[in-house]
């Protein structure tokens, strides 16, 4: 269709945005889980299964919210979270930092690599869902987009 009605436009207008997650996981089950679950609430899903991939994937498509596991093949996720709060390009994105030691978590990392959240897994799938709604119904009125 080359001309927008008015009825469409409108209709365009009250229809909530599709955001865009970043998931950083090498857990294929972890991240096939997040993927339904974001999928399932009407968002675009991003998968990197190491931080190289997941940093440039974060530079390239500026998503509205990063997944970031601690346990990654090359880098941790704390080190990759470290390094996009560095960037001026990535360091409004929020990041939820996600790991199987929920209850060892090294308190004062979580606290220095300037993560938004934290989620211990295996998930709870009614607290993931409110999690991710929170951040990505935050970006949805930020006034850059
Ligand atoms: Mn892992």
């Amino acid at each position: 269709m080359s001309v927008r009605s008015p009825a469409f436009f409108d209709a365009d207008r009250r229809k909530p945005k599709q955001k865009c997650v970043l998931i950083v996981e090498d857990n294929h089950l972890d991240t096939a889980l997040f993927s339904a679950l974001i999928e399932s609430q009407g968002h675009q899903v991003l998968k990197a299964g190491n931080a190289a991939d997941g940093l440039a994937l974060a530079r390239e498509n500026k998503p509205d919210l990063i997944i970031m596991d601690v346990r990654l093949p090359d880098i941790s996720g704390f080190e990759a979270t470290r390094t996009l709060k560095a960037e001026d390009a990535t360091r409004d994105i929020p990041i939820i930092v996600t790991s199987a030691y929920g209850p060892y978590a090294d308190k004062a990392e979580l606290r220095e690599c300037g993560c938004d959240a934290y989620m211990a897994t295996p998930i709870e799938i009614a607290g993931f869902i409110d999690l991710i709604h929170s951040f990505l119904s935050r970006s949805a009125t930020r006034k850059t987009g």
